[in-house]
């Protein structure tokens, strides 16, 4: 695929087969680079050979990447293979170290984004340059963060713009080394309806175990596309050794995704009856909430005239245990439930806090 074709392709993407970005976290050496990616590339139908050249460590003396010598190395990968190559950039010296080398797309990782400063410092180098930049999310889940990053880029004339999900970072231990949190890319895509998004399965996995089950989750929610890190041989791998899969396990992968969007199957009709369904429910809950707010209002009330605090613990107590329990006998989820009601508590304390203040 030619970066024109790249451009018309990320256009298209929600109806076209995923994009797929492939390679290590980490050029090493000329060999490591050559030879996966020439397994990837006949092993799969990969478009984009990811390498990381300059390695962002959160402390000093692990590997910090290969340097310059390294973007010669996914020149020859071009050559060999005819996929396009992208690499990560974190300051102006490597954009136009990239562009020296004739590098197709550049990414900017997760803790570059979260610094408006390198980010102005980046667009400001690729003025006049329309090269197709992927912005990984911020390792904080802030939303706005993501988006000023793709603005910043945005207005310097940059047309090519794919966000790439990896998921955030986890202030205590969980199953994935980022929490995918998808909430998060579903809101950009629905702010920006137009930008294409790949999901990272493997810096959210930061294990070989649910890079699958992740992968399939961002196309079940209609991601444009992953980006996988793939070696020759993990084990010995300088950087994210044990996230990273072989070229081969990238096959496998890949063959057992589903990939559901085939038209001719879908029944319109069914869908639509379903749909109209869950609009019902969807109003009928929201009348019973309207309700429900109502007499929070009665409540917040009643309480003022009677000089009774917001806010009591055993009464919460008791509606988290009870209304739990009756969602779990109903085959909710139990987090599920919690959290709803949680949300309803918040409201209904502003609600009363605002009636109590009122004076
Ligand atoms: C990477 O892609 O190897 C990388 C450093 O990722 P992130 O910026 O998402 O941590
Ligand atoms: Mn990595």
């Amino acid at each position: 695929m030619t970066i024109d074709s790249l451009s018309s392709y990320i256009r298209n993407l929600s109806d076209s087969e995923p994009l797929i970005i492939a390679g290590p976290c980490s050029a090493e050496s000329e060999e490591q680079i050559l030879d996966t990616a020439k397994q990837i590339s006949s092993k799969t139908s990969t478009h984009i050979f990811r390498a990381g050249i300059w390695k962002p460590r959160t402390r000093p003396g692990n590997f910090e990447g290969i340097g310059e010598k390294g973007l010669k190395w996914l020149e020859k990968v071009k050559e060999q293979t005819g996929m396009m190559v992208a690499t990560e950039v974190a300051k102006p010296e490597h954009v136009n170290l990239a562009l020296k080398y004739n590098i197709d797309i550049l990414w900017i990782g997760a803790r570059t984004v979260a610094n408006p400063f390198s980010i102005q410092e980046i667009a400001d180098s690729l003025k006049n340059i329309d090269i197709p930049v992927f912005i990984k999310n911020p390792i904080n889940p802030d939303l706005s963060l993501w988006i000023g990053a793709i603005e910043r880029i945005r207005e310097t004339g940059i047309s090519k713009i794919v966000a790439i999900h990896r998921g955030f970072y986890p202030y205590e231990k969980t199953k994935f080394r980022n929490i995918p949190k998808w909430e998060i890319p579903i809101e950009l895509k629905r702010k920006f309806h137009n930008l294409p998004i790949i999901c990272d399965p493997s810096h959210i996995s930061g294990n070989t175990n649910y890079i699958q089950e992740i992968s399939q989750k961002a196309l079940d929610l209609n991601f444009n596309g992953l980006m996988i890190e793939t070696h020759n041989n993990p084990k010995i791998a300088l950087s994210d050794s044990e996230q990273q899969l072989t070229p081969k396990k990238l096959e496998q992968l890949l063959k057992a995704l589903i990939i559901r969007t085939s038209p001719i199957v879908v029944n319109k009709e069914v869908l639509q009856q379903y749909r109209e369904q869950i609009d019902s429910i969807d109003q009928q809950m929201l009348e019973l909430l309207s309700k429900r707010m109502d007499v929070i209002d009665k409540i917040g009330k009643y309480k003022l005239n009677n000089n009774i605090t917001i806010f009591q613990l055993r009464r919460w107590e008791n509606i988290l245990k009870t209304r739990t329990e009756l969602g779990v006998k109903m085959g909710l989820n139990n987090t599920f439930i919690k959290e709803i009601l949680q949300l309803m508590h918040k409201e209904s304390i502003q609600i009363q806090n605002k009636i109590m203040n009122k004076q």
